[in-house]
């Protein structure tokens, strides 16, 4: 069994994932800036650039040598405090993270990364944006600077998982060939902390509760979970750049006229 280090590990998704990952007998290395004591070892603010190359250290000492998976999870939703601070999380947070470790991964066989991204990326945003290129530039004071203009969270949460999408599929083109797969999962609703303060929030609560899925529920972190358990598993060896929608139908709904 393998070494997966694992963001958002202290809640929602992100503990269903090491829940998962800890019983199929994989060590598990926790990152999140809040601390639990199950699973979060690193305890960093993955919205900084300094919180981020904290997180690589870490990881980097935990894992000796033995990274073989990153997944994903952390991210803030439309309630967050500032619509520049998603875009620091749900982007940055994922694609500089998965760039400081990706020598420790090349270091194991079969090395895999699982993005969450979501099904709000196609449902709200769908085509060019300026944010989306800022982000996928690479540039985050401009994306900041485009967020906190735009002052939309909603438009600032769905171009961070357009574009972190976007991004995983260059890395999964471009690295292939050195064996690295990356791949990423596309949530609907799904009853955690974050789903919950959307639903409370008196800006989006009510669009949030009427968008229900045709299977006529929300997921739970647990099913998730199963789905990043086979993407990070040798069983999904020929998989990479893929964006697998966990949604209950909401992507089929949305947009029955595109695959
Ligand atoms: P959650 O709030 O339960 O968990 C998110 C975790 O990320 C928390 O433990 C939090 O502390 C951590 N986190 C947030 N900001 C961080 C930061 N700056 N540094 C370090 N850790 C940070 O939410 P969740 O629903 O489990 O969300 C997990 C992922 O799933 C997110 O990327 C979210 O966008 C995505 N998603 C969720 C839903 C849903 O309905 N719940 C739908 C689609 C996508």
């Amino acid at each position: 069994m393998s070494v997966i280090a694992v963001t958002g590990s202290a809640s929602g998704i992100g503990a269903a994932v090491c829940e998962l990952l800890a019983n199929q007998g994989h060590t598990i290395i926790g990152i999140d800036r809040q601390t639990d004591e199950k699973f979060t070892q690193v305890s960093t603010d993955l919205s900084s650039p300094q919180g981020r190359n904290a997180a690589i250290e870490h990881v980097k000492a935990l894992a000796k040598g033995q990274l073989s998976g990153l997944v994903c999870c952390a991210g803030v939703g439309v309630t967050a405090p500032d619509a520049a601070l998603i875009t620091s999380v749900n982007f940055f947070g994922v694609t500089e993270l998965v760039e400081g470790l990706k020598s420790d991964l090349y270091q194991n066989d079969n090395p895999a990364v699982v993005v969450i991204g979501s099904v709000a990326a196609t449902a709200q945003l769908a085509g060019p944006h300026a944010m989306v290129d800022a982000m996928l530039g690479g540039d985050e004071t401009q994306t900041r600077q485009l967020a906190q203009s735009a002052n939309a969270p909603q438009i600032s949460y769905a171009a961070s998982k357009y574009a972190v999408t976007c991004w995983a599929r260059q890395q999964a083109a471009a690295e292939g060939n050195k064996g690295l797969r990356i791949n990423v999962v596309a949530p609907g609703a799904v009853e955690t902390p974050l789903h919950q303060a959307s639903k409370e929030d008196p800006r989006f609560g009510e669009a949030v509760k009427k968008f229900v899925a045709p299977v006529g529920r929300a997921g739970q972190p647990a099913e998730i979970a199963a789905t990043v358990g086979f993407l990070i598993s040798e069983q999904a060896s020929f998989i990479t750049g893929s964006v697998l929608f966990v949604d209950g139908g909401m992507d089929a709904m949305v947009r029955a006229k595109y695959f």
